[in-house]
């Protein structure tokens, strides 16, 4: 027997239209690449969210079609994230931290047929242009007097923005999609091998919206003001476009000023309550707390992800500030939130030590997200909090299959292995301990380099760190540290390996350190350990 409600189907335009009708007033801020400051609000959006629509529709775009962006975060980015799912195209978000030749290759894979980017961009455009035969309009995401008669000639069929959506009528109804039909995608970074491509529906998209706006998620209400540091270039900037809508919050979009004293001056000024962001930017914005003996005027939380979050930034952010440090795990495969770290009532009496002890894990799942450990013949793992092995997950919002990768679906009986090495303890708290490539067995035995890492980070003499495996006669494999100090700071390597002792066990401690001028990062802000690896040993020979 059916249940008798009503086959709604989940749909992204219904979150814009309930944005505006219920929080239409509500402010979306966007720090431009102009370099002024821009304010709409929700019911503005939605009015040219629909000339996008209506856009693609007068450039014959069919359902389905691909629709690039190379942009930053601000609000013309947001109203293509709307005009284009919500007209049931699929919006294709490239990073544009990529090599041109990888730009060039996703978007012939993912096929694209619009590119809209912001002008900063334009180099990639003009070095990426006439590799993309597919494309057939270029859309800088500018007004016409921002565009240099040099591009313009060098890119065939350009359009600017504003003078596109000025040429639309701005009444238009949404076509009623299929919640499965896909809605934007978002390839993988791919260190290895070529990027793969994650396609998200309107539903998964939906669902993970209304999951990570839960309380012990990211607690989002129309009562704050976020500001994703995330770019929405990089997984939806964690979903926060789409669950911000959902809740009717205030938005606000830093665009290309991600260091540490714009982010301050940008939140201080506008109320922030709430930002999402990787480690790395987060040591920009401590710096600046710092230098002004407070923080952003409003700032209550943030959630950090995409690496691990060392104890002395959380630390740093709670006790010197009174925030809240929200540590967060995800996947581009996951859309992206799997775990979120927020305490538990009986986490609130433990000794500050174990209490950061659970702050540092990525914490529990949120509804919708399914966890296992296993070996390595997939035999399951028990949740002991010491088991180590690879998760694997399950999920509305999980990848099934890569777009047009010609392989078969990665998943193992319904599961999607993550490629994360972890412990799950008996409350569903995850510890990532490393990437499956870059784990280090020393006698057979794990060492976490991510551990390692958090504990050179709290020396005050580092300024960033990484731990890599080295190959060991006896041993197989061995730590290495890699240190980056801080501008002007001094330590020895006795020094930093005597900083371990009694925070881990004896073999765990690294055989050296190298000091080293920076550390490869990769387009998503986290350490290429393969490159650093590489470095190493032809720094060897
Ligand atoms: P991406 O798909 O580029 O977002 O990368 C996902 C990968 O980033 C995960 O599989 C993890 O290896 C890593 N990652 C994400 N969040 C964290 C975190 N909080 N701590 C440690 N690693 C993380």
């Amino acid at each position: 027997m059916n249940g008798m409600m009503q086959a709604h189907g989940l749909n992204i335009a219904d979150l814009i239209e309930f944005a505006a009708r219920y929080h239409g007033d509500t402010e979306i801020v966007s720090r431009r690449v102009e370099g002024d400051l821009h304010r709409t609000n929700y019911a503005e959006i939605l009015g040219r969210s629909k000339r996008v629509a209506r856009a693609l529709d007068s450039m014959g775009l069919a359902v389905g079609d691909r629709v690039g962006t190379l942009a930053w975060n601000g609000y013309r980015h947001f109203e293509l994230y709307y005009g284009v799912s919500g007209s049931g195209r699929v919006l294709h978000t490239l990073n544009p931290r990529l090599h041109p030749d990888q730009i060039v290759w996703i978007i012939n894979h993912a096929d694209d047929h619009v590119l809209c980017f912001d002008m900063t961009f334009a180099p990639i455009v003009q070095a990426v242009a006439s590799r993309c035969p597919r494309i057939r309009h270029w859309v800088a995401l500018c007004d016409a007097g921002h565009i240099p008669v040099e591009l313009q000639q060098a890119v065939p069929n350009l359009r600017s923005y504003e003078a596109l959506l000025a040429g639309q009528n701005g009444d238009y109804a949404w076509p009623e999609l299929e919640e499965n039909a896909a809605s934007s995608m978002c390839y993988t970074s791919g260190t290895t091998g070529n990027p793969k491509g994650v396609l998200y529906s309107h539903r998964s998209t939906v669902l993970h919206a209304y999951a990570i706006a839960l309380p012990d998620a990211i607690n989002l209400s129309a009562r704050d003001a976020v500001l994703p540091v995330v770019p929405m270039f990089h997984v939806n900037a964690w979903g926060i476009p789409y669950a911000a809508a959902l809740v009717g919050c205030k938005l606000v979009f830093p665009g290309p000023s991600l260091d540490g004293a714009s982010l301050f001056s940008l939140m201080d000024a506008e109320g922030v309550t709430f930002a999402a962001g990787v480690p790395t930017i987060w040591l920009g914005l401590l710096n600046q707390m710092q230098q002004q003996a407070r923080k952003p005027a409003a700032l209550q939380r943030v959630l950090i992800g995409g690496s691990a979050a060392p104890a002395s930034m959380i630390a740093a952010f709670q006790d010197g500030y009174g925030v809240e440090v929200r540590h967060a795990w995800g996947m581009t495969e996951m859309s992206p939130v799997g775990t979120v770290c927020t305490l538990k009532n009986k986490h609130l009496e433990l000794p500050a030590l174990q209490r950061m002890a659970v702050q540092t894990t990525q914490g529990r799942p949120i509804f919708g997200v399914e966890l296992r450990v296993v070996d390595g013949d997939g035999k399951d793992l028990p949740c002991d909090g010491r088991s180590v092995g690879e998760l694997l997950v399950k999920g509305p919002w999980i990848v099934e299959d890569y777009y047009q990768s010609g392989k078969p679906s990665p998943l193992r009986d319904g599961w999607f292995p993550t490629g994360d090495v972890v412990t799950i303890d008996p409350d569903g708290y995850v510890r990532i301990m490393d990437r499956s490539k870059d784990v280090i067995k020393s006698g057979g035995e794990w060492i976490s380099s991510i551990d390692i890492e958090n504990i050179a980070m709290a020396h005050p003499a580092v300024a960033m760190a990484a731990c890599v495996a080295m190959p060991d006669a006896k041993w197989d494999e061995r730590p290495l540290l890699v240190v980056v100090k801080k501008p002007g700071a001094t330590v020895a390597q006795e020094e930093l390996l005597a900083f371990y002792e009694g925070k881990v066990a004896k073999w765990w401690i690294p055989d050296g350190v190298r000091f080293v001028d920076a550390i490869p990062l990769g387009a998503t802000g986290k350490i290429l350990k393969n490159k650093l690896r590489e470095q190493i040993q032809a720094a060897m020979v």
